[in-house]
């Protein structure tokens, strides 16, 4: 060793856990945490010490051991700027909450409530109680309950009507829906036999009415959220599957997927089906999500008659499946509002911003270019741009809605810089997502509301001259 410091020169554990920062540190994060980040701190400079470096001084491990302590404070589920221009992310969390329905998933978690308790009688009550007369009334439907997710909605009706049975389905609408969730492994895993019937491109009704048998337990139709099948195409109409179904006395299931409670023609959209016209068309079970077009929480809703609802709610499944008193406190906050229509696109965050007009989202384009353009120095240039933003999960697949945005073009023309841009605003205090496109950093202002926080948020860039390779998903 040739070290010319001595490591018993090295303050002590004790002699640290004396020190004001130190204490000031303990009241934020516990002994332990602190006493595991002094020794990280006090090892690494018994290394640097045996390598020749010199001690340093009381305050300075202090200090990085604070910093230690402070970079993991921070929670993983960091709130961000979505700007990726896809309204409903699922990567990022899918529908911002209504106030309202902050409010009341807040008030729940503070406090006991009347989860599955009959206030009138004093007798025990039921956890679907409190959605099913507010969603009936929504939907056209005669009952109805709530899982987990949609995913959960279409595994628990699988099973509870068809287990042990087989299944009708298309071959056009056997979906993939991200990676865990493929129509013919949730079959599986329900219990049920898969039928597959028709072809890709065209299924008719013959091949229902020939595939039904006495093994046949529900006919299953799927909304093809993420693809469009186009060109020579047929499918058989939900109104028309009913009336198959129904003639044979097998239950028809619509999974809607998104679904939506509003019509998204009112929000100057293309017409999405309705949850209300998939129960008018005849469907026995209709299933959709409560955090994609709905605008509220995770959550899977099952709605349709009552023999079929109750049997499901006879599933032991259920159980496993069953939402908590945060979640359905924030379910019935955000489907009141869907009582009145007409200030929807105020009260709720998902149809605000899809409604937003790109005449105001390029206004604010125009005021935030040059605090952008700034932050960037001449690394590169900053242009308002026209833009498309898409709904996302799996509401009018191929539907765009126009936009506005940044455009931040590197100067210097280099195809990398894009991409370290990106990693550079991810580590800004309040991370901002964007997307690349056609050589430039992309921000779709349409999901921005809080301006001010962004301005204040988007401190000067300093690009790293290291690559750093980019997989955005959209
Ligand atoms: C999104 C979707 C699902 C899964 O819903 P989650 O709420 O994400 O579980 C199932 N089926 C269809 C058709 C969908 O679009």
């Amino acid at each position: 060793m040739d070290a010319k410091f001595s490591l018993r020169d090295i303050p002590s554990m004790d002699q640290l856990l004396k020190s004001a920062s130190i204490v000031g540190a303990m009241q934020r994060f516990g002994r332990p945490a602190v006493t595991d980040a002094l020794r990280a701190a006090l090892a690494a400079i018994r290394d640097e010490v045996r390598q020749g470096g010199r001690i340093p001084t009381e305050d300075a491990i202090a200090d990085a051991a604070l910093a230690r302590l402070d970079a993991d404070a921070h929670s993983t589920l960091r709130p961000l700027f979505n700007l990726t221009g896809t309204v409903l992310h699922t990567n990022l969390g899918r529908a911002i909450l209504a106030d309202a329905a902050v409010e009341a998933a807040t008030a729940a978690m503070r406090e006991a409530v009347a989860l599955e308790f009959d206030l009138e009688s004093g007798t025990r009550g039921e956890r679907d109680d409190h959605l099913r007369a507010l969603v009936c009334e929504l939907t056209g439907a005669e009952d109805a309950t709530v899982v987990n997710n949609n995913a959960a909605a279409v595994l628990l009706v699988l099973n509870s009507l068809a287990a042990g049975r087989e299944a009708i389905v298309s071959r056009g609408e056997l979906i993939e829906i991200g990676g865990a969730f493929r129509m013919p492994d949730i079959m599986a895993r329900a219990g049920v036999r898969l039928v597959e019937i028709g072809t890709t491109n065209r299924t008719h009704a013959r091949d229902y009415s020939n595939a039904i048998g006495p093994d046949t337990g529900l006919i299953l139709k799927v909304h093809t959220s993420n693809y469009r099948i186009e060109g020579f195409t047929c499918e058989v109409e939900a109104r028309d599957l009913a009336a198959i179904a129904g003639g044979k006395g097998v239950p028809l299931v619509n999974d809607l997927g998104s679904g939506t409670l509003a019509d998204l023609a009112r929000f100057g959209m293309a017409h999405e089906p309705t949850v209300r016209e998939a129960v008018g068309e005849g469907a026995d079970i209709v299933t959709f999500s409560g955090d994609k077009l709905l605008g509220g929480p995770q959550a899977g809703f099952i709605v349709g008659r009552r023999t079929w609802i109750e049997k499901i709610n006879g599933n032991p499944m259920k159980r496993a499946l069953r939402v908590d008193k945060i979640r359905l406190a924030a379910l019935e906050a955000t489907l009141r509002l869907y009582r009145d229509p007409d200030r929807l696109s105020q009260r709720l965050p998902t149809m605000r911003l899809l409604a937003r007009p790109p005449a105001e989202i390029e206004a604010q384009a125009q005021r935030l270019a040059p605090v952008v353009q700034r932050a960037l120095k001449g690394a590169f240039t900053v242009s308002v741009v026209a833009c498309e933003s898409q709904i996302g999960s799996g509401a009018l697949p191929l539907a765009t809605v126009p936009s506005a945005g940044l455009a931040m073009t590197p100067a210097d023309g280099s195809g990398s810089a894009p991409g370290r841009l990106a990693a550079a605003l991810r580590h800004l205090q309040k991370p901002v997502i964007g997307r690349i496109e056609r050589g430039s950093l992309l921000l779709d202002l349409r999901c921005l509301e809080d301006e001010a926080g962004f301005a204040a948020n988007f401190t000067p860039v300093y690009i790293e001259a290291k690559d750093s390779t980019e997989a955005e998903e959209p």
